[in-house]
């Protein structure tokens, strides 16, 4: 068997790899096995390019091949264990914009290295190719960049609102057309150089354009870009795998992102446009009336006479790295023959199933744990609400106010119920940028400071509580 061989039977293996990855990760239980399954496709990948790679290159060009994997594998690593949950986006938005790095440099490297042996339309589909990588690879790059310093908060998340930027953004897209023909025809430095201008313009107007309620949107599609990126690089170096591989990421990110768009009941071409998400200022400044707060040993109080409890986390919970004692408060009041269950909104924290991940490595049952829409008629029998770091994700404002930059979004109705109480440290807005309407009913109590102290408070509240009625157990026996 040829080498050339070889490495094709490895790359089949490793697609099929991929696919078993996807399919293990689908699913809370078999996600851990679906990890293994990318790793191992991902070795035999990497190992079938250097083997054929070592065909024809010399020993100094694989000794750079080698120190630039374990560079790359030694950097990846190091980021892998000290990234916090909370950051977990804003490093997916980077290793993105190196997706799209690599498929723009590629897509260069094609024109500059032409194989002598293509003519005729070979060779125009190998410029077709080349114009085509570098524009998705250029919009990966800076849209991924953008959404990074967005989700990492260094720059505002509020929408970019340039004059006329729908006819930015299809002027863009006429321009890319008219100048793949153009370099089809006769490619030249000049036209490359405009589309990755372009292109890279492209990328940071559409992403700064979204508003901070539609990022999770932006994050799947960029997602889906960066398959394609691949998928084009590919293309440029008739590389299969890549190709499978490509369109397994950006078919899997462009659904993810429709059910993204679904959850929040946005039209997919109109936040990937920039369409939603313009600020409501009118919204913001509307007069809401005061607040009312409430203490831990009150709240104990209040769950110790309740019969149901919803818990519905958002990002705060990521933050304070409140799962454990809201998983242990849940416990107990089980225990204590309460009904308990989580209430998990779709786009909660910065993740799609950040909640879930968090409330499973808590080992919080799974049969306590309900989507939106199975929870959402059940609020008006609730006793109590804990709204644990939840803003933009119960904020009635998306129900009640049309002008609402979040109008129109599902949320969790957690103000049905009798008693709401709000987990978080100031009146401050979520990431939306909305003000709250919720804090202001009658039924809500804000709960202020770090979600993990206030729940471990509550924890404390409930044991002493508790304690007087051990002690009258004791002296009665
Ligand atoms: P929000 O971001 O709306 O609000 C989180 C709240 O947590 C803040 O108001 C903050 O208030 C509070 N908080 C922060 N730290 C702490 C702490 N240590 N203790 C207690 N409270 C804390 O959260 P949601 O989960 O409700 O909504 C998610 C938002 O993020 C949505 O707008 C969604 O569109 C967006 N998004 C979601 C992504 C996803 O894939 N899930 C990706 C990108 C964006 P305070 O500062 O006063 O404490």
């Amino acid at each position: 068997m040829t080498t050339d061989t070889a490495a094709q039977a490895a790359y089949v293996v490793a697609a099929l790899l991929f696919i078993l990855s996807l399919a293990g990760l689908s699913q809370h239980k078999t996600s851990r096995s679906g990890v293994v399954w990318g790793i191992a496709g991902m070795v035999v990948a990497l190992a079938a390019t250097v083997g054929l790679a070592s065909r024809s290159i010399t020993a100094s060009g694989l000794v750079l091949i080698v120190v630039a994997t374990a560079l790359g594998a030694g950097i990846g690593l190091w980021r892998a264990r000290v990234v916090e949950m909370t950051g977990m986006p804003e490093l997916i938005a980077i290793m993105h914009s190196l997706v799209g790095l690599a498929a723009a440099f590629v897509g260069w490297n094609g024109y500059l290295d032409v194989d002598a042996e293509l003519s005729g339309s070979l060779l125009g589909i190998h410029h077709a190719e080349v114009f085509i990588g570098v524009f998705i690879g250029a919009v990966t790059f800076t849209g991924s960049v953008v959404a990074y310093l967005k989700l990492s908060a260094r720059i505002n998340s509020r929408p970019l609102t340039l004059p006329g930027k729908h006819v930015l953004n299809i002027g863009a897209l006429v321009a890319f057309v008219g100048l793949t023909v153009a370099f089809v025809v006769r490619p030249g430095m000049g036209l490359l150089i405009a589309v990755t201008v372009i292109a890279l313009a492209l990328g940071a107007h559409l992403v700064a354009s979204i508003g901070g309620g539609d990022m999770p949107v932006v994050v799947s599609m960029l997602n889906s870009y960066s398959g394609w990126a691949a998928a084009a690089s590919g293309f440029l170096l008739a590389n299969n795998l890549l190709i499978v591989t490509g369109a397994l990421v950006g078919s899997s990110g462009a659904y993810l992102s429709y059910i993204m768009c679904k959850a929040m009941n946005r039209s997919f071409i109109s936040v990937i446009a920039g369409g939603f998400g313009t600020p409501a200022a009118a919204a913001d400044d509307d007069e809401h009336g005061e607040h009312r707060e409430i203490n831990a040993e009150e709240t104990a109080e209040l769950l110790r006479d309740a019969t149901s409890v919803i818990i519905t986390p958002g990002y705060g919970m990521a933050v304070a790295q409140a799962q454990y004692p809201v998983a242990e408060l849940a416990r107990k009041l089980r225990d204590r023959g309460v009904e308990v269950r989580f209430g998990i909104h779709p786009v909660a924290g910065r993740l799609p199933g950040h909640m879930n991940v968090l409330l499973a490595e808590a080992n919080v049952p799974y049969d306590i744990v309900l989507e939106m829409d199975e929870i959402n008629d059940d609020f008006a029998a609730t006793s109590v609400v804990l709204v644990i770091g939840a803003n933009d994700t119960v904020n009635p404002a998306a129900t009640d106010n049309p002008s609402s930059p979040i109008a129109g979004m599902p949320v969790l109705h957690v103000w049905e119920a009798a008693n709401v109480i709000v987990f978080k440290r100031s009146m401050a807005a979520g990431y939306a940028g909305v003000q709250n309407p919720l804090f202001f009913r009658e039924n809500t109590q804000m709960l202020f400071g770090d979600a993990r102290q206030r729940v471990e408070d509550i924890l404390r509240g409930l044991d002493s509580l508790d304690a007087p009625v051990r002690e009258m157990a004791g002296t009665s026996r």
